[in-house]
């Protein structure tokens, strides 16, 4: 997309769209976000991935093999620089694996059309950022909004408020982003990477730009996420903060799985 030619049309949608769609939330969309059985899947199968820097091969993932189930909430450690975001990357379909295979809801990415790939990373996949990366020129709930648009969502703004009710940020829907905190615009780039209900939710460091206490209740919310949406939450950090709330935590170091353990078998993790 061109972002400022379609944004200036979008924000003009909005402004002339906002009356004629407010209103509570229909029902049976509030139903098929909460009720339908999420089944998504993800699958490495020996992936490695090598970044091509001015001729020489820099090795980013080797040989990583992992399986995650709808509703598991997956943290990622490691030092910076060992491949978590690389890992996020091929599992939301926006790069592709060197060699080996990321299977998502039993699709081989590397295979998948362009056409195919926009829909995937449209519809199945959420992202959150420690940058929050919310636009700066649209209000929170087109922020929301944009990304139901862009899926043809007919209706589009009660569900972008139906989202934000979720993450409790309803009453912030006209503010822009710049009068909002850390902690709010985060919650309101969930309510954004929930918009289209994705069976994988991607977070890259999505705490490290907040306080305890409010990540605290960023990290509650992911777990929310796996627990009552049934999606897959894989999120990538450097410290440990989240692993009392993961069901799974995989360790990687220099682009190896050094460990992969699940929170039942650590005791009083969760
Ligand atoms: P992390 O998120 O754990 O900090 P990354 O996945 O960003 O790690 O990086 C893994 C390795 O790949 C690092 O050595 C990094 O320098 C390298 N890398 C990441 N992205 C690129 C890129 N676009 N081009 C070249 N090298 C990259
Ligand atoms: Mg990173």
């Amino acid at each position: 997309m061109k972002p400022n030619r379609s944004l200036h049309h979008l924000s003009k949608t909005f402004n002339f769209g906002h009356a004629a769609v407010s209103g509570k939330a229909d029902c049976a969309e509030e139903a098929w976000f909460w009720e339908t059985e999420n089944v998504g899947s993800l699958r490495l199968e020996h992936v490695s991935k090598d970044y091509v820097t001015e001729g020489n091969a820099v090795p980013a993932l080797h040989d990583v093999s992992l399986e995650f189930r709808a509703g598991e909430f997956v943290v990622l450690v490691g030092r910076s620089g060992c491949g978590k975001s690389t890992l996020l990357n091929l599992a939301g379909a926006m790069d592709f694996p060197t060699s080996g295979t990321v299977w998502l809801d039993e699709m081989s990415t590397s295979t998948l059309s362009d056409g195919a790939l926009t829909r995937v990373r449209r519809e199945k996949v959420g992202f959150i950022f420690q940058s929050f990366q919310l636009l700066p020129t649209l209000s929170v709930i087109e922020n929301v909004e944009l990304p139901l648009m862009l899926a043809g969502q007919s209706q589009a703004r009660n569900t972008a408020s139906e989202r934000l009710r979720w993450v409790e940020m309803d009453s912030y829907a006209n503010r822009m982003p710049y009068q909002l905190s850390g902690g709010q615009m985060q919650r309101v780039a969930i309510a954004r990477a929930l918009a289209n209900a994705p069976s994988l939710l991607l977070a890259d460091e999505p705490t490290g730009n907040l306080d305890n206490a409010t990540s605290e209740v960023i990290l509650a919310l992911l777990r929310r996420i796996a627990d009552e949406m049934r999606a897959i939450v894989l999120m990538a950090t450097h410290s440990l903060e989240a692993a009392g709330k993961a069901d799974t935590i995989v360790r990687l170091q220099d682009g190896r799985v050094q460990s992969v353990s699940s929170a039942e078998k650590l005791t009083g993790m969760r």
